[in-house]
């Protein structure tokens, strides 16, 4: 059933059969997988897609497994949904959200890379899994790893947050807390990969890791009506789900799938303390200036970004843009999109959002724009970025929730003076 050929250097074209190997080893670039383009056409059609589960699997003709996925089988199709009430904060009119913080099993996007890599690693036969991460894909290694019976190493920098560490020790992993940075975690994991039998998901199987994200694009456009909409807004660590979604875009239109042209401006989103693919995008560059993060969106705080020069590239070749926003302006782009459509995002998704609102008062996001944005994280993960004060206590006791009421904003405010003074009155 497997329509790959085998792996490709993205730089130097060498070609390696399909093994665990995260970059070439003539050049170090990175490696891509390889498709069957005329038979995967012959093989999909929309009926066939539509017909499938609600998982990303309906799309596995596109990745790069030999046989059938044992894990990670309820990963993916994440709800696509119209943004009416934060579109209207924001100035956009055909707004939608792509909400991974909904995703299986551990609501976030990093489930669909992770559940190609590990059943890749299962194909290879490997015995233990791991992966350098900064929170979600620790959270997603673990738990996949368990369903899975395999091992896990899972290493984070030693300052994540402590829901991100205990939502990753409780799947039974092995879980090193790393003096460092993610920069120096992802490079002792190269390491540790050169020496130990593990198949690191981000970096031996960093090629089966990043075709996972493409699945996003193949959704957007499937739940659009088979349609590439004119924006997205992702945010940026490494820069491999910018790149891939754009790309999962560009494949559907290969295949004939889509109704329209790939038009689709990709914009790039960054926290203000780790902005180095918005800082090489504004410069009208490629080349990435690695820097030292120091920012609340922990899951962003890549110094030197693995893809970020392809990133860069994809930004710029398809008309989009990249911003970067303060903490602050996180906090209430997280607070935002809370209170217009009922969904908490974790601090990526407050970079998305505070992003988007950049982008209209720039007017590159037009009103019409059919615009989508990746919400790729789940707020109750960092509850300790949100910084809101604690509740007021009262006594169970009607009068004192009726003293406390009139600085009530809203319905509870307005009833209880009203009723109260109609009472009064009668
Ligand atoms: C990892 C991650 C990203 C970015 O992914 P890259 O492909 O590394 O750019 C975005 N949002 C969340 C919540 C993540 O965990
Ligand atoms: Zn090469």
């Amino acid at each position: 059933m497997s329509f790959v050929t085998g792996l490709k250097c993205r730089e130097c074209g060498q070609i390696y059969p399909l093994q665990p190997q995260g970059g070439c080893a003539e050049c170090f670039a990175p490696l891509e997988v390889m498709y069957d383009y005329e038979a995967i056409g012959r093989a999909l059609s929309r009926e066939r897609i539509a017909a499938r589960g609600p998982s990303l699997w309906r799309y596995r003709e596109l990745l790069p497994l030999e046989s059938e996925p044992t894990v990670g089988r309820s990963s993916g199709f994440t709800p696509l949904v119209p943004a009416e009430r934060l579109g209207a904060a924001l100035g956009l009119k055909n707004l939608y959200l792509k909400n991974d913080s909904v995703n299986a099993p551990t609501l976030s996007f990093k489930d669909r890379v992770t559940a190609v890599a590990i059943n890749k690693a299962l194909e290879f036969q490997l015995e233990a899994v791991g992966c350098a991460s900064t929170g979600n894909l620790a959270n997603a290694v673990a738990a996949q790893a368990a369903t899975a019976g395999l091992a896990a190493y899972i290493l984070i920098p030693e300052d994540l947050e402590w829901s991100k560490i205990t939502a990753t020790s409780i799947f039974g992993a092995q879980v090193v807390a790393v003096r460092g940075n993610y920069d120096e975690v992802n490079r002792l994991c190269t390491q540790i990969a050169d020496r130990f039998p593990i198949g690191f998901v981000n970096v031996n199987l960093r090629p089966f890791y990043g075709e996972g994200s493409r699945t996003v694009g193949y959704e957007i456009a499937e739940q659009l009506g088979w349609r590439a909409p004119d924006a997205v807004v992702v945010p940026m660590a490494g820069g491999s789900l910018v790149t891939k979604i754009y790309k999962g875009l560009c494949e559907f239109q290969r295949l004939g799938l889509l109704e329209n042209e790939v038009h689709t401006r990709m914009y790039g989103a960054q926290a203000r303390g780790c902005n180095p693919i918005v800082e090489a995008v504004q410069r009208n560059s490629r080349d990435i200036r690695p820097v030292k993060p120091h920012t609340i969106a922990k899951s962003l705080a890549i110094g030197n970004p693995a893809d970020g020069y392809y990133a860069a590239g994809v930004i710029a070749e398809s008309g989009g843009w990249a911003e970067d926003v303060s903490d602050d302006e996180i906090r209430a782009g997280i607070r935002l999109l809370a209170s217009t459509e009922g969904i908490f995002t974790e601090t990526a998704g407050g970079v998305t959002v505070a992003v988007t609102k950049k982008l209209v008062e720039q007017q590159r996001l037009q009103p019409q724009d059919l615009t989508v944005l990746a919400i790729t994280g789940n707020g109750l993960k960092t509850l300790e970025a949100v910084e809101l004060p604690p509740p007021p206590v009262i006594e169970p006791s009607l009068s004192e929730f009726e003293r406390l009421a009139k600085s009530f904003s809203g319905p509870a405010g307005i009833h209880s003076t009203s009723r109260a003074s109609a009472a009064a009155q009668a």
